[in-house]
C-alpha cells in the first residue's frame, strides 16, 4: 500500500470569514437555496459527511440529520454528502425502464408517489407555509424536467445512458433540498449544490470517473468560499458531470465514492459515512443480527471487505482518500454517540499499547 502523504494548505484554516452571505435564493440558481442565519467563526478542521439513503428516508431521519450537522459545527466546517432518500434511485431506475417499455401508466404513477412523498416530508419538515410552498415548487420543478425525460424515451422507445443518468439523478437533486431545509430550521446556514458544478467527470454514463484536478478547481472555487462564510454546503451523492456539462452517475451505490471524492478535493481532515449501523460489522447484521462492530480497520481491510460486496462500503470509496491518508469513519446516524469504524492506514495497529 503506498504510504500516506498529508499535503494540507494550513494557512487556509485560519482564514476569517469574508462577508455575509446573503440569505435567500441566487436569482440565476433556481435550485440553490441559502437558508438561516450565520455561523461566522473560521473552523479548525473540515469534515465531509455523507449521509445514506437510509439516514434521509423520511421527515425524522432528516432532523436526525440536521442535528447531527449542527452539533458537529460546533468543532468543524461541514460539507454534507446526500444520498436520495431510500428507494427512491431503485424507483427512478424503473420509471426509465417502464418508459423504454411504453409503460407511460406505470411512470405517471411512479413520479406522482415520488412528489408526493417529498412533499410530505417537506410538510413535516418546515414550518413556515411560505417557505414550505417554495420548498415544494422547486421540487415540483425538478420531478417535472425527470417526467419530461421519461416522455421522451417513451416517444422514441429508447433509453440511452445519458438519459437514463439525468432521470435516475432526481432522487439526490430533491434530497439536497430537503436535507438544507432541514438545516434551516435548526438556524444552520447552508446552500444546496449539485455535484454536477462540482464533481467532474469522464462521459461513462453510468459508471462515470471523476477527472480529480478540474473537480479540486471547482471545489475550491465553489465550495471554499461558502465555507470561509461557515455556510455548509449540502451536496448531491451520485451525480457529476462531463467537462462540458452533461450529468452523469458514478454507479448505483455510489454516494460513498462522491464522499471521499470531495473528501479528497478539498483535503478534509476526515470523512464520514452516516449510515444505518454502527459502522463495519462482523457480518450484515441482516443476516447475522449478532455481528459486532470493528473499531478501527486499515484501508487495506476495509478495500478488501468493500470488494467482496458488503454493502456498508463502496469498493471504490478508498480510492480517493488513501494517498492523502485521509481516516475513513463509518457512524450509525441513529445512534450517533456510538463511535462506529475508524479506516485508517495502519488500522488497529496504530493505537497499539506501549
Ligand atoms: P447507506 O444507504 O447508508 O449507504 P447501505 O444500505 O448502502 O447504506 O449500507 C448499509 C448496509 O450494509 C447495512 O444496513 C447492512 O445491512 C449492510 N452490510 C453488509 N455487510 C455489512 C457489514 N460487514 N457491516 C455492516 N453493514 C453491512
Ligand atoms: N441513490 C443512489 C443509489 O441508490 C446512490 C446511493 O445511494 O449511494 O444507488
Ligand atoms: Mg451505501
Amino acid at each position: 500500500m503506498t504510504a500516506p502523504l498529508k499535503n494540507r494548505d494550513m494557512s487556509r484554516a485560519s482564514v476569517e470569514p469574508l462577508a455575509r452571505p446573503t440569505v435567500g435564493s441566487p436569482a440565476n440558481h433556481p435550485h440553490r437555496l441559502i437558508h438561516g442565519p450565520l455561523h461566522t467563526r473560521a473552523k479548525k478542521s473540515l469534515r465531509v459527511m455523507k449521509f445514506g439513503g437510509t439516514s434521509v428516508a423520511d421527515a425524522s431521519c432528516i432532523t436526525k440529520v440536521a442535528h447531527i450537522v449542527r452539533d458537529s459545527l460546533r468543532e468543524s466546517s461541514i460539507i454534507v454528502v446526500v444520498s436520495a432518500m431510500s428507494e427512491v434511485t431503485s424507483k427512478l431506475v424503473e420509471a426509465a425502464a417502464q418508459s423504454e417499455s411504453g409503460n407511460s401508466g406505470r411512470v405517471a404513477t411512479i413520479f406522482e408517489e415520488l412528489r408526493e412523498r417529498h412533499a410530505s416530508v417537506a410538510s413535516a419538515l418546515v414550518r413556515s407555509a411560505q417557505k414550505r410552498q417554495r420548498l415544494c415548487r422547486k421540487m415540483h420543478a425538478l420531478v417535472q424536467t425527470a417526467g419530461v425525460l421519461c416522455e421522451d424515451v417513451l416517444l422514441r422507445g429508447a433509453l440511452t445512458l445519458r438519459a437514463r443518468d439525468s432521470i435516475t439523478a432526481l432522487g439526490e437533486r430533491l434530497a439536497v433540498l430537503l436535507v438544507a431545509a432541514a438545516l434551516a430550521e435548526q438556524e444552520v446556514a447552508s446552500e444546496a449544490i449539485e455535484t454536477t458544478e462540482l464533481i467532474v467527470t469522464d462521459a461513462c454514463h453510468g459508471a462515470a470517473e471523476p477527472l480529480m484536478d478540474l473537480t479540486r478547481e471547482r471545489c475550491e472555487a465553489r465550495l471554499r468560499p461558502l465555507l470561509l462564510q461557515g455556510i455548509v454546503p449540502v451536496v448531491t451523492g451520485f451525480i457529476g458531470a462531463t467537462v462540458e456539462g452533461v450529468l452523469t452517475t458514478l454507479g448505483r451505490n455510489s454516494s460513498d465514492y462522491s464522499g471521499t471524492i470531495l473528501g479528497a478535493a478539498l483535503d478534509a481532515d476526515d470523512v464520514t459515512l452516516w449510515t444505518d449501523v454502527d459502522g463495519i460489522l462482523t457480518a450484515d447484521p441482516k443476516i447475522a443480527p449478532d455481528a459486532r462492530s470493528i473499531p478501527q480497520m486499515s484501508y487495506q481491510e476495509a478495500c478488501a471487505l468493500a470488494e467482496m460486496g458488503a454493502k456498508v462500503l463502496h469498493p471504490k470509496a478508498l480510492r480517493p482518500i488513501i494517498q492523502r491518508g485521509i481516516p475513513l469513519m463509518i457512524r450509525n446516524t441513529f445512534a450517533p454517540d456510538r463511535p462506529g469504524t475508524k479506516i485508517t492506514a495502519s488500522g488497529p495497529r496504530s493505537h497499539t499499547r506501549k
